[in-house]
């Protein structure tokens, strides 16, 4: 029997628990595809053990299952970790490893490991087919082919159980592929020719299971679901399985091909919201990256669509050839003018491999980060200053923040632990315990440290404790859990320290890859490139903030014998947050939550001492942005 092995790194965070979209959809998808060649078994690392573990952790779970082909879907921000792993499996074990997903393209260099045996370009699902039943077709290094005739009478993976709808409460429905516009900042085309379809017959038993499963969301992957064939008729069969409007349907749209006719179709089947590509009003950008857009036509289409109670998310982009300050504040402002401020993203331009825009920067001027996401630094229009003047001007006039600090969850008491010291947090994850929080409350053997190190989840926190004074001692802690994890984002917390920690000098010793995903995708976090994905946050009860700076946070310890008011949190503006930690019992605490916590949650940062507080804290004020199993899988 021939053992594959299928891996989808997620997108790194620096919050633990947090939803991480992180499905595997194309490797259900592959898996699909060779479900009637005989002597394979494939199997998926479940987007509940992969998107939460650290990096050791992962390699030693991959090296157990001793695949004979490991794959993995790359993107921009797994690209540098899914080369790393290859490369660490690959030396102690040896499989034949395949990359596929958007981030392999031909022009993309930094693709070029000796780990890699082949590099699938475009869709996976034929080449997949020919790897696993041609052995020479190993040979050629790289391959593309069509799979269009494969995935237009392919049923949904979620039928064959190969995905964890419950984790996210979400299923993903593929309904088209290839997109009929031309975007030269956009990769999705790259090897499509135009857009195909599958047909309703493999579409609608997929939504009749989610619906009938109770599944909160229903996600069309569609970049223009609008263009589809036939569309009010398919609408309306949709309106048929879901009748009460029980599941929400979500998916992307060009809003000009809107009418009220369309909009009251999509009212009728479900649909909750839609994200619209708008980018700019600038025509000049707007000609230059191949995106005419007829704005009073758009107008037209998302007044349509709120009308009918239908939310929209607006996108923007910043730095887009062509545009510059001035033509970026008047996208903003006909934005919030025509009343679709309420939910805007703004992205910085990427300029990404396999692109037209890739191939002509140079040309346009375009100079941008190298590394994943490509994000731009300058245009001939565009500088740095004005780049973050962007982000100031949207954020001021649309009344949001687009770059926020990770959340509080800095809980370390356990009911049944230690007096003295919290004890390490675990997590059960595909069976086996994990770290998610490491105490250093007490000094520990170094040995003990790299014991840890192997088994740490992605985040993790480092808490240290008032008695920790050796700064030696915790830039080695550091070195190890760092070098043995060098992409996982952490936070070390510092528990009333007696001096002031010294971050700069940690930063210097710990191993994590540089630049990191989140060093470029943070980027405009801050005004200088730098750190963001190594976060230090400092607890204490003293009235005086002096732990200020990017990525460094203070965190206000209350222990009174009572809980915080609305006056009390207000005096604490000046802090990062709050950490409540008061000797009252779980019922009072609970009662705080669910008033005065929660009402103070949209000003103030909060977070509990108690883990089961916390847990239930994070459900209570963001259910979205949290999987309940894996909170729950806390012990
Ligand atoms: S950005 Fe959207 S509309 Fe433009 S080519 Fe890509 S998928 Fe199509």
């Amino acid at each position: 029997m021939l053992k594959v092995l299928l891996v989808q790194l997620p997108i790194p965070r620096l919050n633990f628990c947090q939803v991480t979209g992180n499905i595997p959809m194309g490797a259900a998808c592959l898996k699909e595809a060779v479900s009637d060649v005989p002597g394979i078994d494939v199997e998926i690392l479940p987007e509940s053990v992969v998107s939460y573990l650290g990096d050791q952790a992962l390699t030693d779970l991959i090296c157990q299952n001793q695949p004979d082909i490991l794959g993995f879907s790359v993107f921009s921000w797994n690209l540098d970790r899914s080369l790393y792993l290859a490369e660490k499996v690959k030396k102690n074990h040896l499989p034949r490893i395949v990359l596929g997903g958007p981030e392999i393209t031909p022009d993309n260099t930094r693709v070029r490991s000796s780990s890699i045996d082949f590099r699938v370009y475009g869709e996976g699902e034929a080449v997949f087919r020919r790897l696993l039943t041609e052995k020479a077709y190993w040979d050629a290094g790289s391959g593309s082919e069509s799979a269009a005739a494969i995935f237009q009478n392919a049923l949904s993976p979620y039928l064959s159980g190969l995905l964890e709808p419950e984790l996210e409460d979400i299923v993903l429905v593929e309904t088209q592929r290839g997109c009929p516009y031309r975007c030269t900042f956009c990769y999705y085309n790259k090897s499509q020719k135009g857009a195909c379809f599958k047909d309703e017959s493999y579409l609608l038993p997929a939504f009749e299971w989610a619906i009938g499963r109770g599944i909160g969301e229903i996600y069309l992957l569609d970049p223009s679901l609008n263009v589809r064939p036939r569309m009010a008729s398919f609408l309306k069969k949709i309106a048929l399985i879901n009748r009460d409007r029980r599941t929400g349907f979500y998916s992307e749209i060009r809003a000009e091909k809107v009418n009220e006719r369309l909009a009251n179709l999509f009212y009728e089947a479900g649909f909750t919201g839609f994200e619209v590509g708008l980018q700019s009003t600038n025509p000049k950008a707007l000609a230059l990256v191949s995106r005419p857009t007829d704005l009073e036509r758009f107008l037209k289409g998302t007044e349509a669509l709120l009308k009918k109670g239908i939310s929209l998310s607006i996108d923007l982009i910043a730095g887009l050839p062509g545009d510059d300050i001035h033509g970026f504040m008047q996208s903003v402002d006909f934005v919030a003018s025509h009343g679709l401020g309420e939910d805007v993203q703004v992205f910085p331009l990427s300029v990404l491999p396999g692109t037209a825009l890739r191939r002509d920067a140079q040309k346009l001027g375009l100079r941008f980060d190298p590394h994943p996401p490509y994000t731009i630094i300058e245009t001939p229009e565009f500088s740095k200053e004005d780049l973050m003047l962007a982000y100031d001007y949207a954020e001021t006039r649309l009344d949001t923040v687009f770059f926020h600090m990770p959340d509080l969850d800095v809980a370390f008491r356990k009911a049944d632990g230690p007096k003295t010291h919290p004890g390490d947090i675990r997590v059960r994850l595909g069976g086996r315990r994990y770290v998610m929080k490491v105490d250093l409350f007490l000094r520990r053997p170094i040995s003990e440290i790299w014991r840890l190190s192997l088994r740490l989840t992605q985040p993790y926190q480092v808490l240290v404790g008032p008695e920790m004074t050796d700064p030696n001692y915790l830039v080695d802690i550091l070195e190890i859990l760092t070098s043995a994890n060098p992409f996982v984002p952490f936070e070390v917390v510092f528990f009333e320290p007696q001096e002031k920690p010294r971050t700069s000098g940690l930063l210097e010793a710990i191993h994590l890859r540089r630049p990191h995903f989140l060093d470029g995708d943070l980027r405009y976090l801050y005004p200088d490139p730098g750190n963001r994905a190594a976060l230090f946050t400092l607890i204490s009860s003293q009235r005086r903030v002096n732990f200020k700076g990017e990525m460094k946070r203070q965190v206000f310890w209350w222990r009174e014998g009572r809980l915080p008011d609305e006056k009390d949190l207000d005096l604490m503006e000046e802090w990062d947050g709050v950490l409540i930690d008061s000797p009252v019992s779980r019922e009072t605490l609970i009662r705080w939550q669910d008033s005065i916590g929660r009402k103070a949650d949209e000003d103030h940062l909060l977070g509990f001492a108690d883990i089961d507080l916390q847990k239930r804290w994070l459900l209570l004020v963001n259910p979205d942005m949290y999987a309940a199993p894996i909170i729950n899988a806390i012990r």
